[in-house]
Order: C-alpha cells, then structure tokens, then sequence
C-alpha cells in the first residue's frame, strides 16, 4: 500500500460497497459497516451499495440489511435488477427500439422492469428486448421463449455473468450459467450489465452525480468489484472478508489500490487521509 494512495482517499467523493462479502456474509453484518457509512454521510461523501444480485428489489435488500440493524435506504442499493431496467430505459431514450421484454428471472428483475415502465410478455415473438437474469424456478419453457425470442431478433440482454451462485449447499447455477446456455442455443452473447461490465458502475455513477475519478470501490471479488472499477478509472480496496484472498488480489498484474483487513481498516485510513489535508 502506497501513501500516495491513503493520501488521495481524502479526495474521494463517493463510495460504492459491493455487499456480499463486503457489507455481510450470509445474514450476518461484518465489523465497521455503520460507522463507516456514518462517517462517509458526516464527511459530505455519498455511497451506494452495488451488488450483481438480481433475486431481489432495493427495497428487499434494505429490509434485508435492516434485520441486521444497519440502516440503508433503499435508493442507496442498486443491484443489478434494477440496473438492468434502469440501463435499458436509457437506451430506449437514446433511440433504441420501444417494445415489449420477455424475462427470464424472478420477481425482482421482473418488478424493476415493470417499475421502469416496460410491458412484460411472454410470447417470444412479440419481444423486442429478452433479459435473463437467475431464476431459480426456471422451467424448460422459459428457456425455449427466451431462445425463441433471440432467434427471433429480440435484443439480449443480461443481468449479471456470475457464473455461480453460493448457498449453504454450495455452488449452483448462476445467471451467467443460463446465458450460456441462450449462447449455446442462439450464437447471441448477451449485452451483460452487472460488474466487472460498465452498465452497472455507470447507473450507480450516475444516480450520484460522480466520476470515477473521485470514486472508491470497495469489493471483495477481484474478477468481479475490482477489475470493472479498475477499467473505469476508480480506486479500488480489496477487503479479506469474502471470497478473495490477500495473496489472490496481490498477485493480480494490476492489483487494488489497497488490500485491507475489513471495513474498520478503511475507516481508519480515510480518517488518518482527512486528518492529514485538513
Ligand atoms: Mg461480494
């Protein structure tokens, strides 16, 4: 770690915070969350959580968070549901096609697309845009619509590219698996939103009025939060509490800004940055 690099925490403007491995693990929080937010808030800094999951809408996700006692609102979550809808308005502003989406996903793809003024169908050969995001009650039928409406010509599109999808069981399939398997079926690779891909950091980006040059990224996946940040221009923590190990992000040619412990160590730094410019 470079003092150079604490140095210029002091001019970060905005935060964005993967969540799982970041914020909590499972369903418990991990250490510092709310004094760092707190202390973003009290510094004039914004931040959002930024996270590739698809399952849930923001307002789940901050119920989801509040049972664990942290206090997020639900405009300060963006997870790739509603980026995706939010992503594909904006093109449709910008001279895409307007036209029905047929989905492959579950109720929080499909609300935040209903939310974003899309009509949903479930002809394949009425679709102008066909978006796939997880699903875990997926049938063989939704699989045949959704590769219908491809070949058809609908415009494909994908939440996340994760392939996997960690439970208590393991891993099991993920969005990026069923994307595949369209791929597979249609020779069509999906436009994918979710990190490392742009979409994602430039709706969170965005809804804060911010460039990634005032931005700090904080993740616990290096292929995933680090590299799209990195891409952009971001600087970026890897934090030790998820899936990534120490040796995993320094061995990378281009490696986070910083490697830290947790939340706690970034507060601490980010206190010692200001500390030293004021
Ligand atoms: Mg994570």
């Amino acid at each position: 770690m470079t003092t150079e690099t604490v140095h210029s925490l002091a001019h970060i403007r905005a935060a964005f915070f993967d969540m799982d491995g970041v914020i909590y693990v499972g369903s418990r929080p991990l250490p510092g969350v709310q004094e760092l937010l707190d202390y973003l808030d009290a510094t004039g800094r914004r931040w959002m959580l930024v996270t590739n999951n698809a399952a849930l809408t923001s307002q789940q996700f901050s119920d989801k968070v509040a049972s664990m006692g942290l206090r997020v609102p639900a405009e300060r979550i963006l997870g790739s549901a509603e980026a995706t809808a939010s992503w594909l308005r904006h093109q449709i502003e910008k001279g895409w096609p307007k036209g029905k989406v047929i989905v492959n996903g579950q109720e929080g793809l499909r609300s935040a697309l209903t939310n974003a003024g899309f009509e949903l169908t479930n002809d394949p050969f009425d679709a102008a845009y066909a978006v796939s995001g997880a699903n875990f009650s997926l049938t063989y039928n939704d699989l045949a619509n959704v590769t219908l409406a491809i070949r058809n010509g609908a415009r494909f599109i994908g939440t996340n590219s994760d392939r996997t999808y960690p439970t208590e069981r393991g891993q099991v399939p993920g969005a990026g698996a069923i994307l595949a398997l369209f791929t597979a079926a249609t020779d069509r690779e999906p436009i994918v939103i979710g990190k490392p891909n742009a979409p994602m950091f430039e709706e969170a980006m965005r809804r804060l009025g911010v460039t990634p040059e005032e931005t700090l990224m904080v993740g616990d996946r290096y292929e995933t939060d680090i590299v799209g940040a990195l891409k952009l221009g971001m600087t970026t923590v890897g934090v030790l509490t998820g899936i990534d190990s120490r040796s995993t992000f320094a061995t990378q040619s281009a490696p986070p800004h910083l490697i830290l412990d947790g939340l706690p160590e970034l507060l601490t730094l980010l206190r010692r940055a200001d500390a030293e410019v004021s």
